[in-house]
């Protein structure tokens, strides 16, 4: 039995951003053995052999935003929320294959409300006996008063009590179901309940309270933020994700600044671009869907000029924006954002890596490093919308074993 695979007549782009260079890379076990111009030849002696064909070898792609539970994936439209927990589990395992099929390795969870069903599919998938990724699980989205967590119904803090101690609950018990990530919502989303995205949920205490759980209990927290208030209360708290940063003022943008080597930005494209072009119906103006689009469109070039990490992950998940179709946030990093292709592919691998808490092991090709790798037909540095089409991606490999080898 040989454990070794040499990738033969590839460029490689390694995930720094630098530029792809060709290279043969061998795979030992799960980990990258060499990167090198001709691998020598003792070690190539007893690997199996894959003919690249001049294609690319990245780094398997990280979705720093997803929702395995959401319901609906490329291959199976779920418009129903209402389905017993049973098929909710199974959809979450489909949604794990379909997200490995897109050559999407690892996967940061954006939030569940079955917290559960994540769990246990992170495991099975860890485990290897069901296909999917690499993954952090979350809690549901905790919104304020947690009187009914994932419920966008508060008309915003005026009125309510602070309720640290309710708080820190849901933070200890979604730790002790298991999570990797505890979601707040710090802000409302538009969206779903029209014109709260500027509105904040959450009082400065409560965020203080599930900061010292989550230290505490060893999790991670993620915050939901459009609001400038609530970008600042996320930074200030030190919580380590923050999606969306929509109205990020200028004293925000300085914050996530002075924060950019503990924290990560998630602006979520995919969504805003669905519920723009894709949805069954035009947006509501309360949605403020536009609002969304060009104020991100100012926020994130300015983010990046201040060095902090942009990752992808645009919340696919509904029918309208199904998971299968997470990397075009890539190619909307490129056309919103002025991102490069190298550099929207970084994010999504190097990036992705630091995000998954495995910087020092996941998200290269490097030798030392996890062998999650996607052998892409063609040249995503010249088309980055080629990685959304799974065909294109002619091998896939997680943890050393291929999800997807090339037909012979
Ligand atoms: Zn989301």
């Amino acid at each position: 039995m040989n454990d070794s695979i040499l990738f033969t007549d590839v460029r490689v782009f390694d995930g720094t951003g630098r530029d792809p260079f060709p290279a043969e890379v061998l795979v030992t076990g799960n980990r990258v053995a060499a990167v090198a111009d001709r691998v020598p030849a003792d070690q190539r002696a007893a690997a199996r052999v894959i003919d690249g064909g001049g294609g690319t070898l990245i780094p398997g792609l990280v979705d720093a935003h997803a929702h395995l539970g959401f319901g609906s994936t490329v291959e199976h439209r779920s418009p129903r929320r209402d389905e017993p927990d049973e098929e909710k589990a199974l959809l979450v395992a489909h949604a794990g294959r379909v997200l490995l099929d897109h050559g999407i390795t690892s996967a940061y969870s954006g939030g569940n409300r079955l917290p559960r069903t994540e769990i246990a599919a992170r495991k099975a998938f860890a485990e290897g006996w069901m296909p999917g990724p690499r993954f952090r699980a979350a809690s549901w989205e905790g919104s304020a008063g947690m009187v009914e967590p994932g419920v966008y119904d508060f008309p915003g803090i005026d009125g309510r009590a602070s309720e640290p101690e309710s708080v820190r609950k849901f933070v200890a018990e979604m730790t002790d179901l298991g999570v990797d990530i505890v979601k707040l919502s710090l802000s409302g989303e538009s969206a779903v309940v029209q014109g709260t995205s500027r509105i904040v949920q959450f009082s400065d205490e409560e965020v203080a309270a599930a900061a010292a759980t989550a230290r505490e209990r060893g999790v991670w927290l993620t915050a939901h933020a459009h609001a400038a208030e609530s970008i600042k209360m996320a930074v200030r708290h030190g919580i380590r994700a923050v999606y969306h940063c929509t109205f990020a003022d200028e004293e925000a943008l300085d914050l996530l600044e002075a924060a950019r080597d503990r924290l990560f930005v998630a602006p979520t494209p995919g969504i805003i671009h669905a519920n723009l072009y894709e949805a069954d119906s035009e947006p509501e103006p309360g949605m403020e869907v536009e609002e969304t689009r060009r104020a991100v469109m100012e926020v994130v070039p300015e983010l990046v000029r201040r060095g902090v990490r942009v990752v992808p992950g645009g919340d696919y998940g509904f029918p309208w924006n199904p998971v299968g179709r997470n990397m075009r946030d890539l190619a909307l990093f490129v056309e919103w954002f002025g991102f490069t292709p190298a550099e929207a592919l970084r994010a999504a691998t190097q990036y992705g890596g630091q995000i998954m808490g495995m910087g020092d092991e996941l998200g290269l090709v490097a030798p030392g490093y996890l062998a999650d790798l996607v052998l892409v037909d063609g040249d995503p540095l010249a088309d980055i919308a080629v990685v959304q089409d799974r065909d294109r991606l002619v091998a896939i490999m997680k943890d050393g074993r291929l999800h997807k080898a090339p037909a012979s």
